[in-house]
């Protein structure tokens, strides 16, 4: 793989003595896209917020955008800079309107003037079809709407790979699509991606990898094709009935 974003070698995770991540391995090149699934408390949110230290890990090695991230780290704010996150519940900045939340992040991390940050969180409202928006409140916009803006505020930190946290799960039915459809045109477009989602028609559309995860193990990754089709696992295939 020419170029690697993401490398996580053997890593391990405990919460106290709970062992939350056990020997994960995984590494993500440029442009490609990853669907994480798996039951409830597998540990999925939690290897991805290790992913952008908002979770450290205790054993292996995970270097992230040429960055090996370890515990006396001082340049954490560096690699958040290259990862965004998207969240089940959209964490937009209350306070401030749609246009304000895409242009903080690039002003206040990356000291991008002003009228450049304005012009690039335009460009990004447009990406995700709500320019219209932009002067809003976020609790004036629906769900969707808001998860868009959030991916929005994402990519105008312009980052080399994007993780989701089950970003269609707080949604009401009908506005999961069109949150669906924006991280499909992304993938399209070659964003590296790494998802964390039930939405199994996504993962077959988009997906270059699936991976299962179970007891804070990757148990199981494939192709979509054959990891849908012809899973090898049991507990694969018992929580694939489960959602399918
Ligand atoms: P998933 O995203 O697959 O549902 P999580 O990564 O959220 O799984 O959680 C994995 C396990 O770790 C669960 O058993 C959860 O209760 C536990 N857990 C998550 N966060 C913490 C925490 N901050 N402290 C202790 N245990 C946690
Ligand atoms: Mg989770």
């Amino acid at each position: 793989m020419a170029d690697k974003i993401i490398e996580a070698k053997d890593v391990s995770k405990w919460y106290g003595t709970f062992r939350v991540l056990t020997d994960i391995n995984l590494t993500v090149g440029k442009g490609e896209r990853i669907v994480i699934c798996g039951p409830s408390g597998s540990g999925k949110s939690t290897l991805i917020r290790c992913f952008n230290r908002l979770e450290a890990h205790q054993e292996g090695e995970i270097i992230v955008n040429g960055i090996r991230l370890h515990n006396r780290m001082r340049n954490v704010a560096e690699v958040r800079k290259h990862v965004g996150m998207v969240f089940q519940q959209f964490n937009l900045f209350p306070h401030m309107t749609v246009l304000m939340n895409c242009m903080v992040g690039p002003m206040w991390i990356k000291g991008v003037p002003e009228a450049a940050a304005r012009k690039t969180a335009l460009r990004f409202l447009e990406r995700v079809r709500i320019p219209e928006q932009a002067n809003k409140y976020p609790v004036r916009l629906s769900g969707g709407q808001q998860q868009r803006v959030a991916i929005a505020r994402s990519l105008c930190m312009e980052p080399a790979v994007m993780l989701f946290d089950e970003p269609t799960s707080s949604l009401d039915p009908e506005m999961v699509a069109e949150v669906l459809e924006t991280m499909t045109s992304l993938a399209r477009d070659g964003m590296t991606m790494v998802c964390v989602t039930h939405e199994m028609g996504f993962a077959r559309a988009v997906a270059d990898r699936v991976l299962f995860m179970d007891s804070g193990r990757i148990v199981e990754e494939g192709k979509p094709q054959d990891f849908f089709t012809n899973p090898r696992h049991e507990r694969t295939k018992l929580f694939l009935s489960q959602i399918l």
